[in-house]
């Protein structure tokens, strides 16, 4: 399979109930052979809109985080565990996780990076693809709102920015 033919797979997907709330469904972006995928929650008001993800307040917080390590977005292949947004932004519930995680599975065999970032306990349940180092942080929306949550995310994002480096897969020109 392409990705563009899983990418319409995601589009046309009724294997849960999300998709009757949802005007776009959110398959993700970046290079087809990106070194590194992030993994949020499900897509929000402003990527339902668009169809793209991280594109709202989260988005924003999210690239701040990419720039100040020196990690260009445009690198990044950036996508959800599940492909759709939920009613009034609720959590997707297990069975709409267990529905949607194979499309990541699908991604992550295509897209072959060597380091998978899963952002917010929700992410951390995608199923691991054997050969994969998989990197657990906090969601960027909690990263935004609690102190503690924050230095945690800065911590292990400056911690990924080291050790993409070290694995020649950032070049040294981040920020001091
Ligand atoms: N939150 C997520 O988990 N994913 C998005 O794409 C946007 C906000």
């Amino acid at each position: 399979m392409t990705a563009e033919e899983l990418n319409e797979q995601i589009r046309h997907c009724r294997k849960c109930r999300l998709w009757q709330c949802a005007n776009n469904a959110v398959p993700g972006e970046g290079p087809a052979d990106a070194s590194i995928v992030l993994v949020g929650q499900n897509p929000g008001a402003e990527e339902d809109k668009t169809g793209r993800p991280f594109v709202g307040r989260a988005g924003k917080f999210l690239n701040k985080a990419l720039e100040t390590n020196g990690i260009k977005r445009e690198e990044v292949f950036i996508t959800n565990i599940v492909k759709h947004t939920s009613p009034q932004n609720r959590k997707p519930l297990p069975d709409e996780i267990e529905a949607c995680a194979p499309y990541l599975t699908e991604q992550i065999k295509l897209i072959k990076p060597r380091i998978v970032v899963l952002m917010g306990a929700v992410a951390w349940q995608a199923p691991r693809v054997d050969g994969v180092e998989y990197v657990e942080t906090v969601h960027p929306s909690a990263a935004m709102r609690f102190t503690k949550m924050r230095k945690r995310f800065e911590a292990d994002f400056s911690s990924l920015s080291t050790r993409l480096m070290a694995k020649g897969l950032r070049k040294p020109d981040k920020p001091t």
